[in-house]
């Protein structure tokens, strides 16, 4: 597969295009900033340029003039476009997933998952003409007081690199469902799926317009966040930034929900089924090699869990890399992670799977780490506490579930926690003094469906509310209270 293809204004056909008023645009510089390359086997993808604070002004213009017409749109019509779309996508999806995996590093069934998962948003999108009504209540004799919901007008996003579609559709459908037009800031690591999806975006019958995307890195973010014309921003990424981002985009005025990084344990207790246990905390550490923020990064294994244990290692064992698990999106995280585990090797950890030396036939260009797992760490070490993304799981030895739960609530993060356990008591209690914004049972990567909103607690979250489900609808609306009264004349009370 080549680069997708683009315009050659720059006299360079690897530049990557924005997106902008319904067509791809290429970029209207010469220097290349970044320089891209697959993950999978290092191939050049292509060069980004990214955009400045004169060029995001630009995209808020056309923007603006779109959101006139589009919030006018009754939002029935608004989300006909978004049922084409999905067509549009699943008719589509062995293209996306290629593209995802290729700029990604993921498989193509981890890809595709993604999209799936992006999927189910414009699905809960397209519900909102049913949930967005509000209710009416006759608050006194005669007088009635109801609710409506208006978009916010031009709004942003700015995602990470390790879901190139999914994440941008945790945004997309419902900003654009609510009648906002919507400017998208992908990760300058993984800027192709986008456009692919702004394209199909358009072919859906899309006003142009209503969907944008700006190419960039931190100088186009911070021009994002100071512009006066956006008034909300929704951002993932990690914890630095969503905390910088969060603060720099309220200090301008805006509306903003920075969700962050995560550092998510698994709680193993003795009573666990081992088979189902071992199978489903390796897929859970090691799918998207790890890099994922649900991840399950740490087993706190409470008693003795021994043979849990040895089966976890023989279960990750089995994973080949390169072909059940895919590589790290740059050379620089992978030599990050071989640094986390030859320091842990140094503090005497025992290292039971390492991933370090893998070879993967064919792709000796790409970024691969393989299965990892390190035991015998001590509670506070740095693969216990620091978010490693990548297919490394870190065990921890406790006696007590109590002892178990004070590791899980002292992190800093509260994304998910897991316990697997074959007792209801056990994970009710779990359930319920685990800190973290989303829990599981006998699941590693408790990502809530929908229509249950995702958003995690504590570092993992920067503003109020979840991204998805009712919450996103409440982040990208702003709600007017109306109190109407129509009978006066008629009697009533001191109200009325
Ligand atoms: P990142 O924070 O480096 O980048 C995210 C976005 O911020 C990118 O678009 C990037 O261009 C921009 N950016 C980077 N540095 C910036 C700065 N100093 N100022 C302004 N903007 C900046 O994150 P990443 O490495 O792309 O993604 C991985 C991280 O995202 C992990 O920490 C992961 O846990 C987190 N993540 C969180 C969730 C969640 O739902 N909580 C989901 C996916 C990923």
């Amino acid at each position: 597969m080549t680069a997708m293809p683009t315009s050659t204004a720059t006299g360079n056909e690897f530049a990557i295009p924005h997106f902008i008023n319904g067509k791809i645009e290429s970029p209207g510089r010469a220097l290349v900033a970044v320089k891209l390359h697959s993950p999978l086997d290092g191939a050049f993808l292509g060069g980004l340029y990214p955009a400045e604070a004169a060029d995001v002004d630009r995209v808020v213009s056309v923007a603006k003039k779109a959101f006139t017409g589009w919030s006018a749109t009754p939002i029935k019509e608004r989300v006909q476009v978004l049922y084409k779309f999905k067509q549009l996508v699943e008719d589509d999806m062995a293209r996306l997933s290629g593209q995802v995996s290729r700029e990604n590093g993921k498989t193509v069934a981890e890809a595709e998952a993604g999209i799936r998962k992006g999927i189910e948003v414009v699905e809960y999108a397209t519900a909102l003409p049913n949930l967005i009504g509000g209710s009416l209540l006759a608050v006194s004799s005669g007088v009635d007081c109801h609710t409506r919901r208006y978009p916010l007008g031009v709004v942003a996003g700015i995602t990470p690199f390790n879901f190139p579609a999914m994440v941008p559709m945790w945004m997309f459908p419902l900003a654009i469902a609510c009648g906002n037009a919507f400017i998208l800031k992908p990760s300058e690591q993984v800027p192709f799926t986008p456009v692919l999806l702004g394209e199909l975006l358009a072919k859906a019958g899309l006003p142009d317009g209503v969907f944008n995307i700006v190419q960039g890195n931190r100088p186009t973010v911070e021009a994002i966040l100071d512009h006066p014309g956006i008034a909300a921003v929704a951002f993932v990424g990690s914890t630095n930034v969503a905390r910088q981002v969060h603060a720099r985009g309220i200090a301008s005025g805006k509306r903003v929900l920075a969700l962050g990084g995560a550092k998510n344990h698994v709680v193993v207790v003795p009573d666990a089924d081992p088979e189902i246990t071992a199978r489903n905390v390796v897929s859970s550490a090691m799918g998207c090699a790890g890099q994922r923020c649900m991840a399950a990064s740490v087993m706190v294994a409470v008693g003795d869990t021994d043979p849990i244990v040895k089966a976890i290692v023989e279960s990750a064992k089995t994973i080949r890399t390169g072909v059940d698990m895919g590589a790290l999106i740059n050379p620089a995280a992978r030599e990050r992670i071989n640094g986390y585990i030859e320091r842990a090797e140094k503090r005497g950890a025992k290292i039971l799977l390492d991933g370090r030396n893998v070879k993967v036939s064919g792709k000796e260009g790409g970024n691969y780490i393989g299965p990892t797992i390190i035991d015998d760490v001590k509670i506070g070490d740095e693969c216990a506490c620091d978010e490693i993304f990548g297919p490394v799981l870190t065990v921890l030895r406790v006696k007590t579930l109590a002892e178990a739960l004070e590791i899980v609530n002292a992190t800093p993060y509260g994304n998910a926690a897991s316990i697997y356990t074959s007792d209801g008591a056990t994970a009710a209690h779990f359930e319920d003094q685990a800190q973290a914004g989303m829990i599981g049972v006998n699941i590693g990567v408790p990502v809530p469906r929908e229509p249950f909103s995702f958003g995690g607690w504590k570092n993992s979250k920067f503003g109020h509310g979840d991204i998805t489900g009712a919450d996103g609808m409440n982040f990208w609306t702003q709600a007017k209270k109306v109190t109407r009264k129509w009978s006066a004349r008629h009697g009533g009370n001191w109200m009325s």
